[in-house]
């Protein structure tokens, strides 16, 4: 019986800590802010830009 919600205890830290760190991924987005456009940049990681559809600003990622 301990030992079960030993586990149960462990597998439910582990699987908060994996929320944690996608939510940390994230909070790593680029906001726009060109001209004060309100959108996130998407992210292109490929080409190496960063890309705001709404105001077409074209950042690249460092
Ligand atoms: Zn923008």
């Amino acid at each position: 019986m301990l030992s079960r919600s030993t586990t149960n205890a462990v597998a439910h830290r582990a699987s908060s800590m994996r929320r944690m760190r996608r939510r940390v991924a994230q909070a790593t987005r680029l906001y726009c802010s060109t001209n004060g456009c309100t959108s996130f940049l998407i992210i292109d990681e490929t080409a190496g830009i960063a890309h705001c559809e709404i105001c077409g600003y074209t950042r690249r990622l460092n």
